[in-house]
């Protein structure tokens, strides 16, 4: 079994935690076998052992930038429809709020307001019970602000960057592709999905920031892809968080239903 320090030099080069966006999908993958789910667990065992995590979901959106300082973060069971099994989930996994201050002081005064009233979302905690499912990293949730436009989001974000080099790894939770209205049970992936979510593999890619926060360049493709932004804007907070001297890879490059894209991607 790889030490600590062995899995640091595997995955987080020159002490820097990795930056990771996950498609989450349907909440159903954290508690099936699927391939999203098998992928989050081979990918956890080989990420270095960060001092918290921050992570971005799809799932808390509020007025100004919230961070969800508690102690003990609740797991919220934020869906309805599902079987039992995934309400019975918890994800114990403590606070972080002895971070609160480092993180806030980032921005200028009043940009980040730390709260209690929130916990870890299922953007959250269905990767995080795959990822670190001894669930004993400190985790901190920070919120998509509702006023903000695409820039200004990638703007906010590149300032969480340096956490990076403070052992904090930054996850990012949404879906590239999420349009829930489209979905397709009889199988087959719709051609603007494969479009839209191509040209953020090639932005990606080409470090081509503009396309990214433009994404109406890629014309009818990003209104069916992104009909609502919420799943599409924990991206930004990732690619905005990268550095020069990273690597990276994509991960879960398929669709679900025809209107989910996985993919995933890890910068270490
Ligand atoms: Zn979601």
């Amino acid at each position: 079994m790889n030490t600590s320090a062995e899995k640091s030099q595997t995955l987080g080069s020159a002490g820097r935690m990795p930056a990771l966006f996950l498609g989450h999908g349907n909440p159903m993958n954290a508690i099936t076998e699927n391939p999203y789910r098998d992928a989050w667990l081979a990918l956890g065992k080989t990420l270095p052992r960060p001092k918290a995590i921050l992570c971005i979901s799809a799932h808390w959106q509020t007025n100004g930038t919230q961070l969800c300082v508690a102690e003990h973060p609740e797991t919220i069971h934020d869906f309805g429809g599902f079987p039992p099994q995934l309400f019975a989930q918890q994800y114990p996994a403590p606070g972080a709020p002895q971070y609160a201050e480092s993180i806030c002081n980032l921005l200028p005064t009043g940009t980040i307001t730390p709260t209690l009233n929130w916990g870890l979302d299922h953007g959250a905690w269905t990767i995080l019970q795959s990822l670190f499912p001894a669930a004993d990293i400190p985790v901190l949730q920070l919120s998509l602000d509702t006023k903000l436009d695409f820039a200004a989001h990638f703007t906010l974000a590149t300032q969480l960057a340096s956490l990076r080099e403070q052992g904090i790894m930054i996850i990012g939770s949404g879906n590239i592709v999420h349009n829930l209205s489209q979905l397709n049970f009889q199988g087959g992936t719709y051609d603007w999905a494969v479009t839209f979510d191509n040209y953020i593999k090639v932005a990606l890619e080409t470090n081509d920031d503009e396309a990214l926060i433009e994404i109406v360049r890629a014309g009818d493709s990003s209104k069916l892809s992104v009909p609502t932004i919420e799943h599409y804007l924990p991206l930004l907070y990732i690619a905005a968080v990268r550095h020069a001297s990273d690597q990276m890879r994509f991960f879960n490059e398929t669709f679900d239903l025809g209107a989910l894209s996985m993919r995933s991607v890890i910068y270490h």
